[in-house]
């Protein structure tokens, strides 16, 4: 195998769209040279001025003085094709989310990079190991997963492929000390850590739209316990129409119960903040969610349309709902070793997800509870749920050892 880079001091970001910005400044922060591309010259123009109005608003904020704005500026430059990135120690690529288009940049990539280089792709949830087989170099190809907005959010997620070479991980994870980052090495699953438990917990709020329950209550019932934001509210920040489109382009999913009311609301244009609507109003100019009584009647409608006959859902039900969820998927990904410890689900959770600090994370608020009686409250929302709620063999095995995930 090629000497992989130790020290990154070189790199390119494919991709000038909400995250390569962040990224390009998290690697610029750290005094890593970057070069950028885009296939369209219009966004890489854009990014740039976005990235020195962002520099310069730190410097009015007195949070970096000029002469290092200037600093961090200069090590960005722009490049025009793959060929003027060669001899770069790390790409990092944060194209659309598109299994085809990344990987035919990756065997672009490959065919032209010094052998040593490093891979990387920041994809939400494909699979890294489909990537990487595309390239000569699958030892060098792995996952950097950041969150918006990257060069604020702390938690850097890296994905290990099936061949992700140690060293590699270790370049990683010292790059990720220089940018800052609380970083976690995943293994490679759809969604990673987070965004897989992600999906479970946000699988139990849509399903409470249906059975009685409105977006800004289950909100509020989560914000109530601690997090930064409920999921609907998040929904409204990333865009609702995310899912609706990846959905419309796979082909897959759109038809689900719990995926009504998101349809609706994008049928109707409401995608959110960027809209003026989504889940909430906001007053143009503002990020302030105001509740929108036509979203409850959109949410009634929906799940009438359905059949559902809707009951009262209170807090405690959201909270043991979404919190469970959370707990049994975590358990999961424990269990088949794609998180290390229960300690690494609950630094993802805190640093990405906006996860009470208090609370110490799913994984410990869990192990507060006691694992006999998680097992417990599991199999009582199997037997009123169903099938999905089986409690993860994990927690049987240490509730029946008197033990907690941290002893794991
Ligand atoms: P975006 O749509 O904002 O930007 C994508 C950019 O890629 C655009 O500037 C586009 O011109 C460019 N591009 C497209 N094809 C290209 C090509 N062939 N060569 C060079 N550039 C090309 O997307 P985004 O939100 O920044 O997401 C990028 C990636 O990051 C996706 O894989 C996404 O799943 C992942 N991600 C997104 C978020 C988020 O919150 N937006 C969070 C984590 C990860």
């Amino acid at each position: 195998m090629s000497q992989t880079p130790s020290n990154i001091q070189r790199a390119a970001v494919i991709g000038a769209g909400t995250m390569g910005r962040g990224i390009v400044m998290c690697l610029a922060n750290a005094g890593v040279a970057v070069q950028w591309v885009d296939n369209n010259p219009q966004m890489l123009e854009q990014a740039l001025t976005s990235v020195a109005d962002t520099y310069a608003h730190s410097v009015r904020q007195g949070r970096i003085d000029q002469a290092e704005a200037d600093d961090r500026i200069a090590r960005v430059t722009t490049a025009p094709d793959y060929a003027a990135i060669r001899d770069v120690d790390l790409v990092i690529e944060a194209v659309y989310e598109n299994l085809e288009l990344k990987q035919k940049i990756f065997r672009e990539l490959d065919a032209l990079l010094k052998p040593e280089a490093i891979l990387a792709s920041n994809t939400s949830a494909l699979d890294i190991d489909t990537i990487a087989a595309v390239t000569r170099r699958p030892q060098q190809v792995l996952g950097l997963h950041f969150f918006s907005p990257a060069h604020i959010m702390k938690l850097l997620e890296i994905v290990r492929g099936a061949q992700t070479a140690p060293a590699v991980l270790e370049a990683a994870l010292a790059l990720g000390k220089r940018m800052g980052k609380v970083s976690i090495v995943a293994g490679n699953c759809p969604g990673f850590i987070g965004n897989r438990m992600l999906r479970t917990y946000t699988h139990e709020a849509r399903k409470m739209l249906l059975e009685g329950a409105f977006p800004h209550q289950v909100d509020a019932a989560l914000q109530g316990f601690g997090f930064a934001m409920g999921p609907f509210r998040m929904y409204d920040v990333v865009g609702v129409d995310l899912e609706w489109r990846a959905r419309q382009l796979s082909g897959t999913g759109q038809d689900a119960p719990q995926f009504q009311v998101d349809n609706r609301l994008c049928e109707a244009g409401r995608f959110g903040q960027k809209s003026g609507n989504g889940y909430y109003h906001y007053e143009p100019g503002s990020r302030q969610a105001e509740h929108d009584p036509q979203v409850d009647a959109l949410v009634l409608q929906v799940s009438e349309d359905l059949g559902f006959h809707r009951r009262e859902i209170g807090p405690e039900e959201v909270l043991e709902r979404c919190l469970l969820a959370l707990v049994n998927e975590g358990a999961k990904i424990l269990e088949e070793g794609i998180a290390g410890s229960a300690h690494d689900i609950d630094l993802v959770y805190l640093n990405g997800y906006g996860f009470p600090a208090d609370k110490g994370g799913p994984m410990a608020w869990a192990d507060q509870q006691g694992l006999a009686d998680v097992h417990q409250r599991l199999v009582a929302l199997e037997t009123r749920q169903g099938d999905h709620w089986r409690p993860a063999r994990l927690i049987g095995e240490l509730a029946a050892g008197g033990k907690g995930f941290a002893d794991k």
